[in-house]
């Protein structure tokens, strides 16, 4: 296979030499062994890392050790790029075993460059990036899958779908963002794939499925596409709400969907909602999306946050206190990318301390502007409160957002209204336009409920309770 990579991974693993010389363990083991070597091209270096966050501190706090170093093996000041995205590259081994199975029948799963779903290899791909897939595959499995009460159900459904594919068909997970969905369906495609290495699996983006059809259709290559995506035995689209409003896509995509179905092809579908909250979705698409297992992972809890972050901490080095662990699980609620993203950012900093201790103090003071960006999560939105009270109301979404007038609708639609005066700081109009109404019927609605609250006492203590579990759901 290639080798135009090999001389940046040469040069890399020289400097590595170097640095290690130079550099604390724990740092270098922190900060270098993870870097990814991607490109030398005339001065230019890229280098690959996980996040915006670990590029910028690389730069400020080792730019200059690493540019030197690099002048001693090749005698020239080469520029630094850096190009995120990238997970570590654990060790040597890992990498000669990653590189043994680039000519497997393994079909690829694409991770990390999701323009392009791969089923079949066209051209090599490097070492590091291979690599760096896999390793971003083996990161999420299932053993390294926190389950807790919020996510039981879609754990167990993955699982499901892992062991005895095609029976769950399709397997729809939902829920909020960075809720571990990507998670839980690659984790699937990591055990079908471990069970049987020649099954062809595709993991894609919606997004990414929407590129490649534009592509295909702008070079006369529709067969093309259709037999590619047809010929597969596991299907994994992740995030199937951006399908909304696209309808030749959809319409691609149902008939993708019913040849594979008819085959007993598992299909997995992630989305931040439930099929039919999708607008702009077409209604056959919705009832083929709720034809199998639908399953919801929803905000984790405190218990689950702490059991989240000591399992995370297992893959650093440094340790943090019981007591700064259950500050981060306390503060940080919105998701669990923002929760590993804490932890990071604190054991990043320990060990660039030389492993100091951090105080409770600090990491308040290092995670401000995560802190902060919380508090704007919990300002409660008026897409929760409709959606808490449709839930509630055992209606859906949509039906609040109709015009729809049977009084078992109507209600829901005005104490939603009501709730949502109360609540948010929005004005009449605005709450008027998340509810596709004008502000007249808001202004209505917020006094006919009120009124209904004084005449009612078992209205009211509803409306309370909704109220109250509304604010307690908030500042979880
Ligand atoms: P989503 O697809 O729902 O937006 P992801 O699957 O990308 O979220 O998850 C975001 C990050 O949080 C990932 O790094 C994932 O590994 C991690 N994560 C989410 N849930 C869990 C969990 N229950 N246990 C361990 N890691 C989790
Ligand atoms: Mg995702």
């Amino acid at each position: 296979m290639q080798n135009t990579q090999q001389p940046v991974v040469d040069i890399w693993q020289a400097t590595c030499k170097i640095l290690r010389e130079k550099m604390h363990e724990a740092s270098y083991n922190q900060w270098i062994k993870v870097i990814v070597p991607i490109e030398l091209k005339n001065e230019d270096l890229t280098l690959g890392v996980s996040d915006s966050f670990f590029g910028d501190w690389l730069i400020t706090n080792f730019g200059e050790m690493i540019t030197e170093s690099l002048k001693n093996v090749t005698g020239k000041e080469l520029k630094l790029n850096i190009e995120i995205g990238h997970n570590p590259v654990v060790d040597e081994e890992e990498l000669a075993i990653n590189y043994s199975i680039e000519d497997d029948e393994l079909t690829l799963v694409d991770i990390k460059d999701e323009k392009k779903a791969i089923v079949k290899e066209e051209k090599p791909i490097s070492i590091e990036e291979r690599s760096a897939r896999i390793n971003c595959l083996s990161r999420h499995s299932f053993e390294n899958f926190v389950v807790g009460e919020e996510n039981r159900y879609a754990f167990a459904a993955a699982s499901t779908a892992a062991k005895s594919p095609g029976v769950y068909n399709p397997l729809y997970i939902y829920g909020g963002t960075g809720l571990g969905k990507t998670h839980l369906m690659q984790a699937v495609a990591l055990e079908i794939s471990n069970n049987n290495p020649n099954a062809k699996i595709l993991y894609i983006t919606c997004e990414a499925l929407l590129n490649r059809y534009v592509d295909a259709i702008r070079q006369g290559k529709h067969a093309e596409f259709r037999n590619e995506f047809r010929n597969v035995d596991v299907l994994l689209v992740d995030d199937v709400h951006q399908l909304s409003n696209k309808f030749r896509l959809q319409e691609e995509f149902f008939n993708m969907f019913n040849t594979l179905y008819n085959e007993s092809k598992q299909i997995i579908l992630t989305s931040d909602k439930e099929p039919s909250e999708i607008t702009g979705l077409e209604e056959r698409l919705i009832s083929r999306f709720e034809s199998g297992v639908t399953t919801q992972i929803i905000y984790p809890g405190f218990e689950t946050r702490l059991a989240i972050l000591k399992a995370k901490q297992e893959d650093h080095l440094v340790k943090l206190s019981e007591d700064v662990l259950q500050f981060i699980a306390q503060r940080i609620s919105a998701s669990v990318r923002r929760l590993e993203g804490a932890l990071l950012r604190l054991v990043a900093y320990s060990s660039m301390m030389s492993d100091c201790p951090i105080s409770l103090e600090k990491a308040e003071d290092l995670l401000v502007n995560l802190l902060e960006k919380e508090a704007a999560n919990r300002a409660i939105s008026i897409e929760r409160i409709q959606k808490y009270v449709a839930d509630y109301f055992e209606i859906s979404v949509n039906d609040i957002l109709s015009v729809k007038r049977p009084k078992n609708i109507a209600e829901p639609r005005m104490v939603a209204m009501y709730l949502a005066r109360r609540l948010t700081e929005h004005s009449y109009p605005e709450i008027g336009e998340a509810f596709r109404k004008n502000h007249a019927t808001v202004m209505h609605a917020e006094k006919k409920v009120g009124k209904k609250c004084t005449d009612d006492e078992v209205f009211m203590r509803t409306i309370s309770m909704i109220e109250r579990q509304l604010q307690q759901k908030n500042a979880q």
